[in-house]
């Protein structure tokens, strides 16, 4: 058996070796180092992919994010509502801008955004909804746009660990995550399922005027060069970096794929463990709440371990060769930089118990059965002795 990797790079690289090197050194061969003509490309190609109007590339995903709501113009004391259970980025870049924060609880499903929730979030200065695509699985964007319809305010999808997720709307129309919302944030920062060999991320919007905003903030505020209308930042995806994307992009699906065939057999293997609750995000599975197909590309396949010690799983696990990782093991109002008196541990039950619950597996394109199969037995072998 091959040595597991929580993300094998290495072994995706092996497969795309050629196209990637030749890619490289042409951009080291015209030293259109910023802003060649492979960064113009791949923006075309990822506007055709995901059926958005405009991609804006960007430094990185949190980059993305803080110029996605400098776009929209919000203003300080201006109440952002996101999920208490996510990476920091999102919570950071909100109170970054002088914004308010107000986390809410997730759904313990899903480990989505709880539109209940949200409901109960919101008052009169409530702006914006940042509902983060987790692990891979949309957020259940239908009964979000319909809360933001009826309140008035913007949503911002942060699609860093969604991208190429499908979300069914209940009418039936299919919308890749990212372009549901007003604006949307990725990254493609080298672990995530569209990653580039350093930093990078993007926006998206079909709205033609924050289109041209975001692309003026992304460049020093700059519509005209040397005038500058706005403040701005420098936030730019190198042309190395789009060549790569660009060797990648077309095998996204591809990719997605095998993520899915993989948390296929996890989920298959741990059936009837009453210790470990699997993921959903398969349209056949029994625990299934998604509206259709391709909905879960599976930037994480997070089991909850219940009546079990998920930490000594983590060490247990560590001792036996697999890596796992813990996604994420404190809410975000428990963190020192983002604790607010407003906010009661009352507030936060789903949170506070999947903190201590969590354990993402080994997810890649590259992972074989017989390594599935001694993760799942080394897991099971644990939580059932
Ligand atoms: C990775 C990630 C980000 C930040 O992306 P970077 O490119 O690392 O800045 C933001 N939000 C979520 C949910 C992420 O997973």
């Amino acid at each position: 058996m091959k040595k597991i990797q929580m993300v094998d790079l290495k072994g995706q690289y092996e497969h795309i070796k050629d196209q990637i090197d030749s890619s490289i050194l042409e951009v080291i061969a015209t030293t259109a180092f910023i802003n060649g003509p492979e960064v113009h490309q791949f923006q075309k190609e990822l506007e055709d992919y995901l059926d958005v109007k405009h991609v804006i590339p960007c430094a990185n995903g949190t980059d993305a994010l803080q110029i996605a709501m400098m776009g929209l113009g919000l203003q300080p004391g201006d109440e952002v509502i996101t999920a208490d259970f996510t990476f920091a980025a999102t919570v950071e870049v909100i109170a970054l801008l002088g914004l308010t924060p107000v986390l809410v609880d997730v759904n313990p499903i899903t480990f989505n955004i709880d539109v209940d929730a949200i409901k109960r979030a919101i008052t009169p200065k409530t702006k914006a909804i940042v509902p983060v695509h987790l692990f891979g699985l949309s957020a259940p964007m239908d009964e979000i746009m319909e809360i933001a319809e009826a309140h008035g305010l913007y949503v911002i999808e942060d699609n860093a660990q969604g991208i190429g997720a499908m979300y069914t709307s209940g009418n039936g129309s299919k919308m890749k995550t990212g372009t549901i919302g007003h604006v949307a944030s990725t990254s493609f920062f080298p672990s995530k399922n569209l990653g580039c060999y350093g930093d990078g991320g993007a926006i998206f919007t079909n709205d033609d005027d924050l289109a041209h905003m975001i692309r003026g903030i992304v460049n020093h505020g700059m519509y005209v060069r040397y005038h500058h209308d706005v403040v701005g930042v420098n936030s730019r995806l190198d042309s190395m970096q789009a060549a790569v994307l660009r060797a990648k992009l077309p095998k996204l699906d591809a990719y997605n794929h095998a993520r899915r065939e993989a948390a296929r057999k996890y989920t298959k293997a741990f059936a009837g463990i009453r210790q470990i609750v699997t993921p959903t995000g398969f349209c056949d599975a029994e625990n299934s709440i998604c509206a259709g197909c391709d909905c879960h590309v599976f930037h994480q396949y997070t089991l909850r371990i219940l009546d079990s010690d998920r930490d000594a799983l983590v060490a247990h696990l560590n001792e036996k060769g697999i890596p796992s990782g813990v996604y994420y093991p404190i809410p975000l109002h428990a963190q020192k930089a983002y604790a607010d008196t407003r906010y009661d541990e009352a507030d936060f039950p789903v949170t506070n118990q999947l903190v201590k619950e969590v354990i993402s597996l080994p997810m890649h394109t590259e992972l074989e059965n017989d390594q599935i199969d001694y993760i799942t037995r080394t897991i099971i072998d644990f939580v059932t002795q």
